[in-house]
């Protein structure tokens, strides 16, 4: 069992593993996908850099930092958190994590699909958190938005529940290793009265659903969130001046919980963070 997991390696997870590791925490990192920093071709109002930073330049140094330090990280997907016993479960697709304390610091993801008749039928068959509301949907055919290892993920949570659950990709290809059945084709319109009742393909076909399950990307900072019970203010975790959220021992930091999408802000969120789950830590 690890002390502290932290999901990312940002500015905001790293820097949250730098303060934990040298306070004596036995720390892993576990990070997958592009950081919002990498995508910045350059930062030049960050405190340091006489000509400005290029983004993954400066991500991969925190990233040596952090395994310089002897941190130990690794680069695998984390699909759901859990908390049962005091002690926290991290999944990823092959592997099963256990620590005192959890820090989120996943950056900061849009959710959204851009379909026609998404934002309608929110809340009316379409949700974002299988674990959540899959039992609203029992007996019933459902589909999952989404063409990665979450959204294989979130089906696998429907499966023993609903009728029938398909995975649609929405014109993304995605390589089939699960026993779903995978429609490409790109959806045009989703279409019902009070609820969800279809979905109309670009191609002229239509499907009828009775719940659509939103699985984009990789999972968010949000859909943890959703999945273990922590508050949101729209997408982003909710924490107090200690990082710490409504669940003793689950600390977020950086643009996951909003305000200032900027490098000084994460690196600060993150050292509280890390000492925050120290503290947490060593008092249990
Ligand atoms: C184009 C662009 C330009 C920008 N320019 C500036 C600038 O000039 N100055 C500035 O201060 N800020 C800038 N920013 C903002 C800055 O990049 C972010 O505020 C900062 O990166 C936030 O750090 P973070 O650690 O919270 O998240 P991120 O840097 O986004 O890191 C998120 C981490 O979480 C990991 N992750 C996500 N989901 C999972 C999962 N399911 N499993 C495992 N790991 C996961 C990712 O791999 C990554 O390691 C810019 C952002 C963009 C997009």
């Amino acid at each position: 069992m690890h002390d502290i997991i932290i999901i990312g390696a940002g500015p905001a997870g790293v820097s949250s593993g730098l303060y934990a590791k040298r306070a004596g925490a036995n720390v892993l990192i576990l990070y997958y996908g592009e950081s919002n920093l990498e995508k910045a071709t350059k930062i030049e109002n960050y405190y340091g850099f006489i000509n400005g930073i290029d983004g993954k330049k400066l991500y991969n140094n925190g990233l040596e930092q952090a395994k310089n330090l002897g941190i130990e990280v690794k680069n695998e997907e984390v699909l759901n958190i859990k908390k049962i016993n005091e002690q926290f479960i991290v999944k990823t697709e092959n592997k099963e994590y256990t620590a005192k304390s959890v820090i989120i610091a996943t950056g900061n993801k849009k959710l959204r699909p851009n379909i026609k008749g998404v934002t309608q039928f929110e809340g009316k068959g379409i949700s974002y958190c299988a674990i959540c509301d899959g039992f609203f949907y029992r007996n019933k055919n459902v589909v999952v938005i989404g063409n990665g290892k979450f959204a294989i993920s979130e089906a696998n949570d429907l499966k023993n529940i609903v009728n029938n659950v398909k995975i649609l990709t929405n014109g993304l290809e995605m390589e089939n290793t699960s026993e779903f059945e995978i429609v490409t084709q790109k959806i045009k319109e989703i279409h019902g009265d009070e609820r969800v009742k279809k979905i109309e393909f670009e191609d002229g076909n239509t499907i009828d659903v009775d719940g659509i399950f939103i699985a984009l990307g990789q999972a968010g900072g949000s859909d943890f969130a959703k999945k273990i019970g922590l508050m949101l203010n729209k997408d982003n975790i909710i924490v107090d001046e200690n990082m710490k959220t409504n669940i003793d021992g689950l600390y977020s930091c950086g643009d996951a919980t909003g305000g200032l999408l900027q490098v000084c802000k994460a690196v600060y969120d993150g050292a509280k963070a890390g000492l925050s789950a120290v503290k947490y830590v060593k008092n249990k």
